[in-house]
Parts: structure tokens; sequence; C-alpha cells
């Protein structure tokens, strides 16, 4: 398996050479396997932009998933050139929430607040909801659980190609929803830990630096140190801190990891940014 990260940021996205180095995009994270070009896409923040990049002169033929609706998440849909085109085939899931998928997306995507309705993108486009349990998506096994955000249904995934390769994708969670837990900063919860428990790589909400936590606990959001605490919990080989606060700068970004791993020195952590490419 193959992660190309190509849009790590939260909430807005950032521009400036302070943020360069990690990157301003939002939330998107493609994954390819056997060689593959990429065929399963998390998430369309921003960041799917850059997917062109990566597909070179080719259209788009796979899955996007999103784990929810907020705007970071879904803003980038209609500027994915390589799904906006007649060769493409693009299918795109969301979370069940009791209306039409297209429907749903359309209350954001269309006019007045935007040019054209999800069905205005050329290629062969199908919109469909998702719930929880466990799919066969692109060639990859997908277990799909709620997790507690903020807003409207949010799902984490859990996502593992034939060869066993598994990834944890939990780009929006507030786990202190569920109550502090033993270390104070967030419950282990059921879904949380069925998500990630032994996975290679732990792809986690990291909006927060420890301090901040207290006054912003209600945005929907975690600690970078969850991340941390709930990998080493549950026997992650390597975290990805994900989804950064769009004012924090590369330089605070980097001083945030090392905070973390000064506290949490037994597991492997770093920062996803958008060069980041993982293979599994
Ligand atoms: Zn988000
Ligand atoms: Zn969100």
């Amino acid at each position: 398996m193959r992660l190309h990260f190509c849009g790590v940021r939260g909430s807005v996205p950032a521009t400036g050479s302070e943020f360069a180095e990690v990157g301003g995009n939002t939330s998107c994270v493609a994954l390819s396997h056997d060689g593959a070009r990429p065929s399963l896409v998390l998430d369309a923040g921003t960041g799917i932009r850059r997917l062109g990049s990566i597909l070179g002169a080719e259209p788009f033929d796979g899955t996007i998933l999103l784990g929810h609706l907020h705007w970071d998440h879904t803003m980038g849909l209609p500027f994915f050139a390589a799904g906006d085109r007649p060769d493409a085939r693009v299918r795109l899931l969301l979370p069940e929430q009791g209306a039409d998928a297209g429907t749903l997306l359309a209350q954001a995507m269309s006019p007045p607040h935007f040019p054209i309705a999800p069905d205005g993108l050329c290629g062969d486009w199908t919109f469909a909801t998702i719930d929880e349990g466990r799919h066969r998506i692109e060639e990859f096994d997908v277990l799909v659980r709620e997790i507690p955000h903020k807003g409207g249904r949010t799902f984490g995934f859990r996502i593992a190609d034939d060869a066993g390769a598994t990834i944890a994708y939990l780009s929006d969670h507030a786990p202190q929803r569920h109550g502090w837990g033993p270390g104070g900063i967030g419950a282990y919860h059921d879904a949380a830990v069925e998500l990630t428990t032994g996975a290679d790589i732990l792809i986690h909400d990291a909006h927060y630096r420890l301090d901040e936590l207290p006054a912003r606990a209600s945005h929907g959001h975690s600690a970078a140190d969850y991340a941390a605490a709930l990998g080493r919990q549950v026997g992650v080989r390597q975290v990805m801190l994900f989804h950064h606060d769009p004012a924090r700068t590369d330089t605070e970004v980097g001083d945030l990891l090392e905070e973390v791993r000064s506290r949490y020195p037994d597991i492997a952590i770093d920062v996803a940014t958008e060069s980041t490419v993982i293979d599994i």
C-alpha cells in the first residue's frame, strides 16, 4: 500500500511561506496498492487538486470516501480536474444520515453557494451513502465506525490491503465527548480502539496543543497528545499527526511534534505533510 498525503491541514487552507513546508491544503489522502495509480481517496479537501500531479495525464478511476461533510473535507471536489473530465469514473461515498447522497452534497455545492451542483461534474460520477460495518472498496477492506466530532455524522476508517498492510484514519475526532479518559485528554472509546488496534499507520487529528485543549474541547477536535497516547495504547506502529490547525506555522508544528515525542518516547510519531509518501 502506498499513502500519498495530498492535504494535511484542518478547517481552512493556510497560505504563506510560514506554512509551506507542512502544506496548506485541507484534508485528502490517496491510497494505491500493487504499484497501481491511487484508486481510493479519503476526503476531498483542497488537497485533492494535488492528486492530479500523481495521476499525470490519466483520469481518476476509483472511489472518494468522505469521513464527513464539513467544508474542509469537500471543498476540493469541484476543483478535482482528474475527476472532472469525460473519461473519469468517480464513485463518491459519504456517511448515511437519512438523505440522498447527491442531495446532501448539493446543500453546500449548488447555486447560489457554488456555480454548479454535483451532477454538473463531467465524467461517470455516482453518489451513494455508506454506513458502519465492513466493506470492500477498490480492492481494499474498509471498516467504518462512527466517531465523535461535531455537527453531522462523522466516520473513522480502518483500511487494509490484501497483503495485510493496515492504516487507520481519524481525521476529525473529539474523544473527550466520550469522557476525559485515563490520561485526561480523551477516552479510548470502543470505536477508536476497534479502528486503530495494531494498525501500521494511524493518521489522526492533531489540531491542538495540550494547553489549548481545555478552552477548545467543544470544537470537535483532539490534542496531538491523544493521537500518540491512543497509538501507544493500541499498539500502532507509527502515528502521523494530521489535520493541523490552519494558524500553526511550520516552526510551531515542528515544536509540537518535539513536545509530543518527548512525552511519548516509546512510539514512532511524525508529522504528515503534503510531501509525505509512505509505503507499507
Ligand atoms: Zn476537518
Ligand atoms: Zn470536521
